[in-house]
C-alpha cells in the first residue's frame, strides 16, 4: 500500500529495522551516512536500495530537514554504489518514489539503483500497471 509521505515518521518500519539489525539485509555498502542493500524483489538484473541513516520518511522530508552533511554524505554515497558496481559506463537509473502518486510503500527514504539491461522508457505507459 502507498504510503502518505507527509506523516511522522514510523520507527517500526521494514527499513528502521534493517537499519537496527533486527532483519537481516544483502548489505552492499554502509558508511556513517547510508546503508545500501540488494531490493528484496529486484526489478532489474541489479536493484540497489540507498538509505539515509536518519530517521526520514521520503525525499520530501529529508530534503527539508537533513543538514548539508547528511545530504552530502547520502548522495555521495548513492554515487560511490553506482560506481563500485560498475555501473557508470553502461549506465543506470535513479528513482526515489515519494507518496502515493510516486507509489512509494516504505516509510523510510530510499533511492532505488536500477542497472544490468536497457532500461526502457522513463514512466510505463498509460494503461500499464
Ligand atoms: P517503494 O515502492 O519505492 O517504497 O519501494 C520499496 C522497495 O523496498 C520495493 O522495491 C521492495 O521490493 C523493497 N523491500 C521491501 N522490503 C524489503 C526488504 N526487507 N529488503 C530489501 N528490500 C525490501
Amino acid at each position: 500500500m502507498p504510503i502518505d509521505a507527509t506523516l511522522p515518521y514510523d520507527s517500526g518500519n521494514i527499513f528502521a529495522r534493517i537499519l537496527r539489525g533486527e532483519i537481516p539485509a544483502k548489505t552492499v555498502y554502509e558508511d556513517e551516512h547510508a546503508l545500501a542493500f540488494h531490493d528484496i524483489a529486484p526489478q532489474a538484473p541489479a536493484h540497489i536500495l540507498v538509505i539515509p541513516k536518519g530517521a526520514y520518511v521520503s525525499w520530501d522530508d529529508f530534503s527539508a530537514r537533513a543538514s548539508d552533511t547528511e545530504i552530502a554524505g547520502f548522495v555521495r554515497a548513492v554515487g560511490h554504489v553506482a560506481r563500485a558496481a560498475g555501473m557508470v559506463k553502461p549506465g543506470y537509473r535513479l528513482l526515489a518514489n515519494t507518496g502515493p502518486a510516486g507509489g512509494q510503500e516504505v516509510p523510510h527514504l530510499h533511492v532505488h539503483i536500477f542497472a544490468g539491461r536497457l532500461l526502457g522508457p522513463m514512466l510505463a505507459q498509460r494503461g500499464e500497471p
